[in-house]
């Protein structure tokens, strides 16, 4: 199998997940989507409710903030991949609870050995404390800063765009100061790998 066929595999075992109580109360799971060969994989915390209507990862308010920070870097979805630590909606938008993020990870990590980004991207804390555990004390203290994990894949966490969006100062030093820094960072990480890979 090539890696779009081990993919859908992958999406499709996520479609009939009956793993958690999260399958009780979804519309859509939200598997993910993107480019599998990019470099860079994104992850979020869970779907709300745009993305449990529609089955796709941040489309509501908080995915179109996403897009635009993309858009300062001239990057776009289509360069990237996007999942979440849960691929269904919790109930309200509350935070996924650890028997859920347990009971989701085994897609997720698939998902991963798939694509094998060089970097990973949590947004937010959730997804932050997925992939560094208690190691790191906030994402304010972590955002923007490179950290190793499994084989030699990334991880750069950066703010959720909901925060962003309940923090809309641009002011130096703010939330979304910070995050206009980090994306550029993440797009010269990204360009590097470009060439690298061309040049290989
Ligand atoms: N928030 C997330 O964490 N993920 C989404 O897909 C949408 C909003
Ligand atoms: N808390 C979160 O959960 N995410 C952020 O991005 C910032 C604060």
């Amino acid at each position: 199998m090539n890696k779009e066929e081990i993919m859908e595999k992958i999406i499709e075992r996520i479609k009939s997940c009956n793993a958690c109580r999260l399958a009780e109360t979804r519309t859509n799971v939200v598997p993910g989507e993107g480019n599998i060969n990019s470099p860079i994989m994104f992850v979020g915390e869970g779907p709300g409710e745009e993305e449990d209507k529609t089955g796709r990862p941040f489309v509501g308010r908080a995915g179109k903030l996403f897009d635009k920070i993309l858009e300062s870097v001239k990057l776009n979805r289509k360069d990237v991949y996007i999942a979440n630590v849960v691929k269904c909606r919790p109930p309200k938008n509350r935070v996924p609870l650890p028997d859920e993020v347990e009971a989701c990870s085994p897609y997720l990590m698939a998902q991963i050995e798939t694509i094998n980004p060089r970097v990973i991207v949590p947004l937010g804390a959730t997804a932050m404390k997925y992939f560094l555990g208690n190691d790191v004390k906030s994402i304010t203290a972590a955002r923007g800063k490179l950290f190793d994990w499994k084989g030699d894949i990334k991880i750069f966490p950066m703010f959720h765009p909901s925060y962003l969006l309940r923090n809309a100062s641009k002011a130096p030093g703010s939330p979304k100061y910070l995050t206009w820094e980090d994306v550029k960072k993440l797009k010269k990480m990204y360009d590097d790998f470009m060439t690298e890979n061309k040049s290989r």
